[in-house]
């Protein structure tokens, strides 16, 4: 059997919005799924140039995610380069073998003409197509413009009559009216390829085994299929996959400041989360298992069952996915991951790093994102702490003043200021003020942290430190 090649095809914009790297993942989980390769191809023929650093970029967040990259620009195998703004010779060969054998032609049409064809289609209301004028030059004319250094693109003659049959995993066959397509242009006149023509020609120089891409390209895809029976070459196997949408409903872009896998890993999203996240948007296993290891998503992964329908993003669900993974996280992930946020919000001068760590740990529990350390903790932080109105109703029942007032007490006795010596002087307030349960905990909770919920009581107050827990106390 064949070696299985998947490749990611990203413009080198460096930004990657989720939805392209939900694209990815799929493309990676099915080539280590039959033991294939993964490539990475930079498609910049749209581009005057490349976004200094975006290769580099598009490689860290790959790896961030622990995806390995088997050949790209930077890992080069034997089917490079691997960067489409160096393969245009190989474009220029490939459009003229078309020319040669009848599927394409030059065409020398001015903008002037263009444009005129366009207004009068504008006018008639229907879509702009090209009228094919250029299909009609006799060998001669044509010569004789070339030698004129006149500029030309190359298109695609395609056909006027019967249908084009895409075979897609996900949607099946689609048949497309030839009359519809347009004899597109597979080569401009600044001697760069279209993307219509580009992925053709490289998916097979790559030897592309499994096309992974938008449901944007599906239609298209007819006139793809045109050129590969004209180069009499084999198709790869089509998946096409339906659009990731933002929270708002709109297609995901950075105009809309719509997250990317950099914002969400800068904020403390962690990489294996956001993978487990984006897979299952637009993908389902056979049961209903939602935690996946890398290994796991690849022994499960079947494009069969990639879904029809758009998905949308939902920051909810992906922190519900974060908060697990940061919960399994040791001592070290969890402080490395969270001390870059506090050092950057808080004055950390006097505090130990034992005394920071301990801080962290226990809001391991309690984070659904690396950032959020920050307001969780912010209690420790500053020297007031104001009351909300719920808290404020909770206070003014019977039995809270003489819990304060014993626990105050209590903790005023204590020599040696440890968790443990904390927990004691709170049993000891629980006998002396006969209060137990929520009647013990949520008065003290509230008056040292301003909070009815929090991680452990005794950590929270040891943390504090006497002094801060003592004067809350007293208020
Ligand atoms: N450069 C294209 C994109 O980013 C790739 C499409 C494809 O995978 O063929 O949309």
């Amino acid at each position: 059997m064949k070696e299985v090649r998947t490749r990611f095809a990203p413009s080198p914009t460096g930004f990657m919005h989720i939805g392209n790297l939900r694209t990815a993942i799929f493309e990676y989980l099915l080539a280590k799924k039959n033991n294939g390769k993964f490539i990475l191809r930079i498609e910049d023929t749209d581009q005057e140039r490349l976004v200094e650093g975006s290769i580099d970029f598009i490689y860290k967040t790959l790896e961030l995610c622990n995806f390995v990259i088997d050949e790209g620009p930077n890992n080069e195998g034997e089917v490079g380069p691997y960067i489409q703004s160096q393969r245009k010779e190989i474009y220029k060969k490939y459009a003229l073998e078309l020319v040669e054998k009848g599927y394409a032609y030059y065409c020398f049409c001015t903008e002037e003409r263009l444009t005129k064809l366009r207004e009068v289609a504008s006018l008639n209301k229907t879509p702009f197509m090209y009228d094919g004028h250029c299909k009609k030059l006799s060998q001669e004319e044509i010569e004789e413009k070339l030698k004129n250094n006149e500029p030309y693109v190359i298109r695609q003659k395609m056909p006027k009559e019967g249908q084009t049959i895409i075979n897609d995993l996900v949607y099946g066959e689609v048949l497309i009216e030839n009359s519809v397509l347009e004899d597109q242009i597979l080569l401009k006149s600044d001697g760069y390829p279209t993307y219509n023509f580009a992925n053709v020609v490289d998916d097979h120089l790559m030897q592309i085994t499994h096309v992974i891409r938008g449901k944007e390209y599906l239609d298209q895809t007819a006139k793809y299929n045109l050129l590969y029976d004209a180069f009499g070459w084999e198709k790869p196997i089509y998946i096409h996959v339906a659009m990731v949408l933002g929270e708002d409903g709109n297609k995901l872009s950075k105009r809309n400041k719509d997250a990317s896998f950099m914002d969400l890993y800068n904020e403390g999203y962690l990489p294996q989360a956001i993978v487990n996240y984006l897979v299952l948007l637009g993908w389902s296993p056979k049961d209903n298992q939602e935690i996946f290891s890398i290994d796991e998503l690849i022994e499960a992964f079947d494009p069969t069952r990639i879904s029809k329908s758009s998905s949308s993003y939902d920051v909810k669900k992906l922190r519900w996915f974060n908060a697990h993974y940061i919960k399994e996280l040791n001592k070290d992930q969890i402080v490395k991951l969270c001390l870059p946020f506090l050092q950057e919000s808080y004055d950390l001068k006097d505090k130990t790093i034992t005394w920071i760590q301990h801080l962290i740990e226990i809001y391991q529990n309690h984070l659904s994102y690396g950032k959020e350390i920050v307001e969780l903790t912010e209690l420790f932080f500053k020297e007031d702490i104001t009351l909300d109105e719920e808290c404020r109703q909770f206070m003014q029942q019977e039995t809270v003043e003489k819990t304060i007032n014993t626990l105050k007490q209590e903790l005023e006795n204590i020599q040696d200021w440890t968790v443990e010596n904390i927990k004691e002087a709170i049993n000891k307030t629980k006998e002396k003020a006969g209060v137990k349960g929520k009647m013990l905990y949520m008065p003290i909770r509230i008056k040292v942290s301003g909070q009815m919920h929090g991680p452990e009581l005794p950590d929270t107050i040891y943390l504090l430190g006497k002094e801060t827990v003592l004067k809350r106390l007293s208020r």
